[in-house]
């Protein structure tokens, strides 16, 4: 069964008085339990100053970004993470008055995405925000759990990002929101960074930024505004304002390539301070421009099953779930719930 964390468990992550040997907070020199050592910063904060701290930066970096321009009713996708969890409670609190819309996939992960569901759906209800639930075996007879027994389990994080990508979006086509939010912090981006300068993923290189326009009418605006937050502020932000989080990794990653390139990163960053905010600006500044003006955009063409748009025939979506031999979106609209 999965955990449900407010915190007591996870403070291994504060730096005690005692153990940093810190007795003042760095910013308003008050006497503080816990402090929050923050790596990034090289700086330890009390309560409300980190609080504070975290809300300024993901405002300034959605701002910057333009993230929010024309966007009146946001879907923000949540899985009941720590990172999404602090993407929703952070844009509650910075931007009270935008329109916000939960968006919740019950990928069917046994012992797992129950917990998740239940959870969002709690902090929906208590925040008065109304929460779409989609779950994917009511919804399209399949979950993720049919790909882990079939010939392709080996990939599963690659499926489960196309599956997202895709029902996230049409999702939120169906219920004419203005942009999607997700909570991709900065570890995730460097990871996909590295995986995909190794493998000269161009395409994917492009697709790397905290702000991705809608390039069809079918296709909703993506946003990341913790884009550039780490894990650890994110953890912090959730345990600072007692956000409830489901504390497990989803038991399909364990193991994963990619939680291995993460560990490696990890090592990395120990060794060079501050090598993940520097790959990611040196990317965003240097690089993609230069990949932006040589690369050219796919033209989109309907994919000829379920109409969404596509670079071939057959969008990706539906060449992967017709290797589970189901037939694509079975039935949309989906479920609703008003919480
Ligand atoms: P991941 O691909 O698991 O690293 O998740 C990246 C982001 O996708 C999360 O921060 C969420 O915003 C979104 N997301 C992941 N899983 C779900 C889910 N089950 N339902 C809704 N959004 C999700
Ligand atoms: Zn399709």
């Amino acid at each position: 069964m999965s955990k449900i964390s407010k915190g007591g468990n996870r403070f291994k992550y504060f730096c005690s008085l005692a153990d940093c040997g810190m007795l003042r907070c760095s910013k308003c020199k008050a006497e503080a339990e816990p402090l929050y050592r923050l790596d990034i910063i090289k700086k330890s904060l009390c309560h409300s100053c980190f609080i504070e701290y975290y809300e300024k930066k993901v405002k300034k970096t959605v701002l910057k970004y333009r993230m929010l321009s024309g966007v009146k009713n946001l879907g923000v996708a949540v899985s009941g993470g720590k990172d999404s969890m602090a993407l929703l409670k952070s844009l509650l609190n910075i931007f009270p008055s935008i329109n916000f819309v939960v968006i919740h996939l019950n990928l069917g992960i046994p012992g797992y995405s129950d917990t998740c569901q239940t959870l969002v759906q709690r902090f929906c209800q208590k925040n008065s925000i109304e929460c779409i639930v989609y779950d994917l075996r009511n919804a399209e007879g399949y979950s993720l759990k049919d790909f882990v027994t079939s010939k392709l389990g080996r990939r599963i994080c690659g499926i489960c990002g196309v599956v997202k990508r895709y029902l996230l979006n049409k999702i939120a086509l169906e219920n004419d929101l203005d942009a999607i939010a997700t909570g991709h912090n900065l570890d995730d981006t460097v990871e996909l960074l590295f995986n995909h300068y190794i493998n000269g993923a161009l395409d994917d290189l492009v697709r790397n930024k905290p702000v991705l326009p809608s390039t069809h009418p079918k296709i909703v605006k993506k946003i990341k505004p913790l884009i550039e937050m780490t894990e650890q502020e994110n953890l912090y932000y959730v345990l600072s304002t007692h956000t409830e989080y489901v504390d497990n990794k989803c038991p399909l990653v364990k193991g994963s390539r990619m939680m291995k390139r993460k560990k490696l990163l990890m090592k990395v960053e120990e060794e060079i301070p501050n090598f993940k905010h520097l790959l990611f600006k040196t990317h965003l500044k240097r690089f993609l421009p230069i990949l932006e003006k040589h690369f050219e955009v796919p033209a989109l063409r309907e994919c000829e099953r379920c109409g969404m748009p596509s670079k071939n025939s057959i969008c990706s979506y539906c060449k992967l779930i017709s290797k589970l031999r189901i037939p694509s979106s079975a039935t949309f609209p989906s479920n609703r719930c008003h919480e």
